[in-house]
């Protein structure tokens, strides 16, 4: 009937939430494109590199002996033993590959059977911000309330013991964490991990680490594990995924790893929501993690080079203070004193003016405002062009 909408009929807790910005900016960057406008996206965090071509033939090979069926919902069990050797390897964790890690196709739906499995409505879970731009809206799907613990640029976005008493409440349930960081490129060190351990073990929080970037970190920075601290190890989720260390975004693939009480809901999730992630797509997982890792050496050592060049050159904008990632491959610089109405203002005047799309910081919640987000992950030429560009118009400010 006209004039009859059903609007009032969907979800209260999906009308709460909103886009991703990022996936948003990212259809823009495409039509933008496709209009026939000559843009420079630095918006999105998607590596340009081919996904390696050992990965490509295993996935491939699956394809053509006809593995093209369901698999366990945990995923495939050499897959999982790979995730297990790895988790061994790198952080001294030791998780059974039987019980305790579940494949998931993407880390982004890792972080949401995560976070479904141990929120009630009414719960409430702590993010330090500037944070990834899902991670608050995963929480209000599960019906729980986002409460952002807002770090600050002034002392390079460190986290302590005090900031997260500060937001603790009864109804705290649950921490998300976040190292390497997206969007600030701040690698958490131990010492502040050290103070997460301790507060959610005295306030029996479980931790949501997202380790995505674990292999894109610089110079002397070590990523290192919520799940490293024993006290914590029996509280943690750790996720993490094929899509950044192995320029994957397209195949969909992740894991998430934690104790076996916690990872039997987290199944329960998967299992009737997705079920679980390609088989052939696994198979593709399999050869990523026990073949030849020099490809993500080389691109780590890209991620490197640009981060670098992109920093010198950002430094040399008059009102421009930026910080020099440690790892992941974002660089957030401080764009407040430009004098824009606020980050959003500058991001769209860049598409104007410079023809360069970029993320801005509020994006990402509180502390975020005042930064804008570039993505280093696309070619050296693309980087090299947008960050030119976005400098010489924004040298031009009076
Ligand atoms: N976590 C963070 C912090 C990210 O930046 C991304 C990028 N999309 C994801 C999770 C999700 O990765 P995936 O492509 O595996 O879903
Ligand atoms: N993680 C990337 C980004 O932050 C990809 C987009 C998304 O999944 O949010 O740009």
């Amino acid at each position: 009937m006209k004039g009859i909408t059903v609007e009032h009929r969907i979800a209260r807790r999906v009308a709460s939430i909103e886009r991703s910005a990022t996936m948003a900016l990212a259809d823009r960057a495409r039509s933008l494109k496709e209009g026939g406008r000559k843009v420079v996206n630095l918006a999105g965090g998607d590596p340009y590199f081919a996904t390696p071509k050992h990965v490509v033939d295993a996935a491939q090979g699956a394809l053509e002996e006809g593995f093209t069926h369901y698999t366990s919902s945990r995923g495939l069990p050499e897959l999982r033993a790979a995730v297990a050797n790895r988790l061994q390897l790198r952080s001294g964790v030791t998780r059974d590959p039987e019980r305790e890690i579940v494949i998931t196709p993407s880390a982004k739906h890792a972080v949401f059977v995560s976070l479904m499995a141990v929120l009630d409505p009414g719960d409430e879970v702590l993010i330090p911000t500037p944070s990834w731009v899902s991670y608050g809206q995963m929480v209000r799907l599960a019906g729980a309330e986002p409460v952002s613990v807002p770090l600050c640029a002034d002392d390079g976005f460190t986290l302590s013991r005090e900031l997260l008493e500060a937001k603790l409440t009864r109804k705290t349930k649950a921490i998300v964490l976040n190292s390497p960081t997206n969007p600030t490129g701040r690698v958490l060190r131990a010492s502040e991990l050290r103070d997460v351990a301790d507060f959610s073990a005295a306030h029996d929080l479980v931790v949501v680490s997202d380790e995505i970037y674990e292999d894109i970190v610089f110079d002397e920075n070590r990523h290192c594990s919520p799940s490293e601290f024993p006290e914590c190890a029996e509280r943690t989720l750790a996720v993490s995924g094929f899509s950044k260390s192995y320029a994957m975004t397209g195949w969909r693939l992740g894991y998430v790893s934690g104790p076996q009480k916690l990872m039997n809901a987290v199944l329960k999730v998967q299992e009737h929501s997705v079920g679980e992630a390609g088989s052939f797509i696994q198979r593709g997982g399999v050869a990523a993690l026990t073949g030849d890792q020099s490809p993500v050496r080389r691109m780590v050592e890209q991620y490197n080079r640009h981060r670098e060049w992109a920093h010198a050159a950002l430094c040399q904008v008059p009102g421009i203070e930026c910080a020099l990632p440690d790892g992941a491959f974002y660089i957030f610089p401080d764009v407040s004193g430009l004098g824009f109405l606020d980050s959003d203002a500058c991001a769209q005047w860049l598409i104007e003016k410079a023809s360069v799309i970029v993320t801005p910081g509020s994006a990402f919640g509180p502390g975020g405002e005042g930064h804008i987000r570039l993505s280093l992950a696309a070619s050296t030429a693309t980087v090299e062009a947008g960050i030119s560009q976005l400098c010489d118009v924004l040298s031009t400010l009076d």
